[in-house]
């Protein structure tokens, strides 16, 4: 795949090269990444880069685009029926995009939205000053019960009731446990207000049916593909019939530009690939090494945020261990275990230090790790804890995580022989 860069770029390919390596003998278990299968990287990359289009089947601002058109057209039926879904939007771009769609289709400026508060799992797009949507609309937010660590759907109700949001979003980016869209649904409806469910990280687990479906209760559901989905960089938008002409507009004219036809193609395959036994067994034992991982590291003495986890992240409070989360996720990296530092719950500390980390399992179940695997990973990350600045410790650290990766390729031999790695 790096046939041509190798020779006329070697700065570039050396980049990526090294990438494919890091990769390959790192043990991934950043919770918004996964391993996409190699035909996403075929169709990533494939000859519909060369297309430029806009509008939507059958209303397209430029001519040739037949074949564009059965792409969406597949993608879209694809989606609608592994997602039970009675409209979908195909062209966004990623999952942030897919928020601004929604945003683009159903809000005016200075309209009001509730969401979950970003320090205790929601995402930077639902309203964080730091985003400049902070600038458009006003947000307001709901949070967790400090003693149970779950959304605390009290709180959001009568907050709901107050102020009379536009718009309800559930879904973040680091919130380990179900969501009662049922119950939030209700809330919405009551208060007037449309309901978003923000399914980045958990797209795979719903599509499998391994964790319950938001669609049935919200009347937007948008999704990352990336996550435990598992496919290109790209997102989706799913909604009901009577949004579908508002959602469209939201997406195009509305937010975006012209398609991405490649990534496109890509999320396509991943649609029938998320509806195969292949794709549900691997979502399955997500779940498993989730909970095994978290009951190990209870085990070991490290708390668990809320307790345990539902899906395929676990928030680890490192405050037992005298550690803090930037320190923890720097020691990790030495011996090649890559995860993120994250506040959790009424953090004390700052987001650039954080108390806590953020793991998942996806990557890693997808290369193949089972309980056994996880177990030694727990222990691997407790020594490192024990003693996150011995070098001699971390370098033993570092021999034990390298062996037990080796055995679980990332890809199947030969997969990227003109890498040359
Ligand atoms: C990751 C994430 C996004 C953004 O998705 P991108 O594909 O990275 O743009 C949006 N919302 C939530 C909840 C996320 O976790």
């Amino acid at each position: 795949m790096l046939k041509r860069t190798r020779i006329t770029d070697p700065e570039i390919y050396e980049i990526v090269a090294d990438e494919l390596r890091r990769q390959e003998h790192n043990i991934e278990m950043i919770a918004s990444e996964s391993t996409a299968p190699l035909e996403v990287m075929e169709l990533s990359g494939c000859i519909f880069t060369n297309k430029t289009l806009e509008g939507y089947p059958g209303a397209r601002f430029q001519a040739g685009s037949h074949e564009a058109d059965r792409l969406e057209l597949l993608g879209i039926e694809r989606a609608k029926k592994l997602y039970g879904a009675e409209h979908v939007n195909f062209q966004v771009y990623s999952g942030s995009t897919a928020n601004y769609g929604v945003y683009a289709a159903v809000l005016k400026p200075g309209d009001k939205v509730l969401s979950m508060r970003l320090d205790q799992g929601g995402h930077l797009t639902h309203g964080s000053p730091a985003n400049f949507l902070s600038k458009v609309y006003e947000y307001d937010f709901y949070g967790v019960n400090p003693e149970t660590e779950m959304i605390d759907y009290d709180e959001l109700e009568k907050k709901a009731e107050e102020i009379k949001p536009r718009l309800i979003i559930a879904g973040g980016s680091s919130y380990p446990r179900l969501i009662d869209y049922e119950r939030i649904s209700k809330i919405a409806k009551a208060a007037g207000a449309y309901f978003m469910v923000d399914m980045a990280h958990i797209s795979g687990l719903v599509a499998a049916k391994v964790i319950p479906s938001p669609v049935p209760h919200a009347d937007f559901v948008t999704s990352s593909t990336t996550k435990t989905f598992c496919g290109p960089r790209s997102g989706f938008i799913l909604c009901k019939k009577e949004y579908a002409k508002l959602i469209d507009k939201g997406v195009f004219p509305g937010s975006l530009g012209s398609m991405h036809l490649t990534t496109m193609a890509a999320k396509a395959w991943s649609m029938k690939y998320a509806a195969s036994a292949e794709f549900r067994s691997i979502m399955k034992q997500i779940l498993v090494n989730a909970k095994t991982l978290a009951e190990e590291l209870s085990r070991l003495g490290f708390r668990i945020v809320s307790g345990t986890t539902d899906n395929h992240i676990v928030m680890v409070d490192l405050r037992s261990k005298g550690i803090s989360g930037k320190l923890f996720q720097d020691a990790l990296d030495e011996v090649g275990i890559t995860v993120n530092k994250n506040q959790i719950p009424f953090d004390p500390a700052s987001p650039l230090v954080t108390s806590g980390v953020r793991i998942g399992v996806t990557s890693i179940t997808q290369r193949g790790l089972k309980e056994v695997e996880i177990k030694e990973i727990a222990e691997i990350m407790n020594q490192v804890a024990a003693a996150p600045e011995d070098e001699a410790n971390l370098e033993a650290c570092r021999e034990r995580a390298e062996a037990l990766i080796a055995r679980f390729p990332l890809y199947p031999a030969g997969s990227f022989e003109d890498y040359n790695v």
